[in-house]
């Protein structure tokens, strides 16, 4: 490639411009600085950063007497938005049909959550037998807020027949009265699991 010749009226604009250089590279913006201390900031910004946290922690401990990493993780806040809008209307069409629906349990607490799963393993004699029928805290989706129960058993029934709808399947078919969003608004609900023990297989 040759370069266009050099303009007549062209004067250098960088100090260390030499003459004898072809002109576009003078032209050229200065070079970007070296990334490597741009690296080493980050470094030294990571680390300051995990000194922070690690104040913060002890800190936390000196007040409450309970490390964060002994705090229980406490799952959702609310059940899930999507969920709610969902159930609500189904409860409302329900109603129109002359069936009562209600919510019987929706968001739980981790703690309450692992109350439950201690009392499944001794009403049920095993882990995996209580599996089937209701989950470990990190499992379940009702700590998350994304599961609702609902009854009575007329009520439960009919969301099984109509939920889709609103995107409301039963999951699990030993639980005619558990719900979750698993399809989108009117869409076909898969299959339902025989149980939820295979959860704890993954
Ligand atoms: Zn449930």
């Amino acid at each position: 490639m040759t370069l266009p010749a050099r303009p007549p009226s062209f004067t250098p604009v960088s100090p260390v411009a030499r003459p004898d250089m072809p002109w576009p590279e003078l032209l050229e913006p200065a070079a970007p600085s070296p990334t490597e201390p741009r690296a080493r900031r980050r470094v030294v910004g990571a680390l300051l950063g995990l000194v922070a946290a690690a104040m913060l922690a002890l800190g936390a401990l000196a007040l409450t007497g309970v490390a964060p990493w002994d705090r229980e993780p406490e799952g959702a806040t609310a059940l899930d938005a999507k969920l709610e809008r969902a159930i609500s209307k189904a409860i409302v069409a329900a109603e129109k049909d002359g069936v009562a629906l209600r919510v019987t349990s929706g968001l739980r607490s981790y703690a309450e959550q692992e109350a439950l799963w201690a009392e499944g393993i001794e009403t049920h004699g095993s882990e995996a037998e209580a599996a089937r029928w209701v989950l470990p805290p990190d499992v379940s989706t009702h700590v998350e807020g994304l599961a609702v129960d609902v009854g009575p058993a007329d009520g439960a029934a009919w969301l099984g027949e109509h939920g889709a709808r609103w995107g409301l399947c039963q999951v699990y078919a030993n639980e005619p009265w558990h719900f979750e969003r698993v399809t989108k608004n009117k869409g076909t609900c898969p299959a339902p699991l025989p149980d939820a023990a295979s959860l704890l297989d993954r």
